[in-house]
């Protein structure tokens, strides 16, 4: 029975990356070490890191003033780098501003609250998180030191299909985006953005690795209490390099790299992605039997929350969809229900077998 798994993170990777790590564990290319072993300088790594780097580039079209920074920390530390990189470009007391649209953009609301004001330019929660506020809505602060938003919300399940306009949206301030659960899902248009970050343990492989890109102009203003391990301008004239990077997630990351340039690159990621969620949403949609809550133009492709009409049923759903080999189907604890997150690495074939349980559930109970 295959197995398929729709954790929201750490989550599926490709099967032919894991079979290629393990091929090469124990003996990396004839160097006689595993990858794990190597020092982070010697030329085996580097050549890993300068093809991961490559790749990553070629896959989302980055512009060369973009730079590419691996970190630690996850994007909850990242929510105290950006200001502590960003709110100093205005000089101080500095104003960002923050689009709330869930659960994670609450979190980097919080947590920059300890670095600068904090304008919070608009919000879904008065309507539970159901949809992006629309954009005539978002109500800027005058010289925004950037303008943050969460392209996709992880726990709630929405996702912007626009890319907010510099110049009408954010007041000419830098656009800031925290990617980590739909990059690479989609075609992104990189010099729209300031900086756009995220965890890795969705689309790009183990947890551990942090990914940012920033516009060259944006270096070189950390707070004077910013870690010099945080401080963009020192990671980036370092090449990523100026502490041990997390090697191993890197050299992961980059085989699901060149995965992806396999399977067509980016573009046909997308219309793979596009496929897999109609066909969970439009079932979702024709029954009264399951739920969702997210209005139908902000709904994610990668993270579809649903609930059973009949709460009742959630644990008998849970243990039957377990039974058939689909797990991790458990909703977000804040929220409830069930949660499918349909990451890159899950093929359309997962999508069908969750669709025929919700077939098969339905008419037994
Ligand atoms: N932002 C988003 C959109 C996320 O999905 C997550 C992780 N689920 C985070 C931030 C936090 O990431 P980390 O735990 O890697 O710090």
């Amino acid at each position: 029975m295959p197995i398929y798994n729709f954790s929201a993170g750490p989550a599926v990777l490709p099967q032919e990356v894991l079979q290629q790590a393990a091929a090469e564990m124990l003996d990396w290319h004839g160097s006689g070490m595993s990858v794990m072993e190597m020092s982070h300088r010697g030329k085996e790594f580097m050549s890993i890191l300068e093809a991961t780097q490559r790749d990553f580039r070629e896959l989302l079209a980055v512009p060369a003033n973009y730079k590419l920074l691996f970190l630690q920390g996850g994007a909850i530390a990242e929510n105290a780098i950006i200001p502590m990189n960003l709110a100093g470009r205005k000089g101080q007391p500095a104003t960002a501003d923050y689009i709330n649209t869930g659960s994670w953009s609450s979190k980097s609301i919080k947590e920059a609250k300890r670095y600068c004001n904090v304008n919070v330019a608009a919000s879904s929660e008065a309507v539970h998180f159901a949809r992006i506020p629309a954009r005539d809505s978002w109500r800027l602060s005058p010289d925004p030191a950037y303008v943050h938003i969460c392209t996709n919300e992880t726990i709630d399940g929405v996702e912007y299909h626009f890319t907010p306009d510099v110049a009408a949206d954010t007041n000419n301030a830098p656009l800031v985006a925290d990617m980590s659960s739909h990059i690479l899902s989609r075609v992104v248009d990189v010099s729209k953005y300031g900086v756009i970050y995220g965890g890795a343990q969705k689309n790009i492989g183990p947890a551990g690795l942090t990914l940012v890109m920033v516009r060259d102009d944006l270096l070189g203003n950390a707070l004077p209490g910013c870690p010099s391990a945080f401080d963009w301008k020192i990671v980036a004239d370092n090449d990523s390099m100026y502490n041990t990077p997390p090697t191993y997630a890197i050299y992961i990351a980059g085989l699901v790299f060149q995965w992806l340039k396999r399977q067509g690159g980016v573009a046909e990621m997308e219309r793979r992605n596009i496929a897999k969620a109609a066909l969970l949403y439009d079932y979702l949609d024709s029954t009264d039997f399951y739920r969702t809550k997210i209005a139908s133009d902000c709904r994610s492709r990668m993270n579809v929350p649903f609930f059973l009409s009949d709460e009742a049923l959630n644990e008998a759903f849970l243990s039957g969809a377990k039974e058939r080999g689909l797990l991790q189907l458990k909703g977000h604890k804040s929220v409830g229900g069930m949660r499918a997150s349909i990451y890159n690495a899950m093929p359309i074939e997962g999508v069908q077998a969750l669709v025929a349980y919700l077939k098969e559930f339905e008419h037994s109970a």
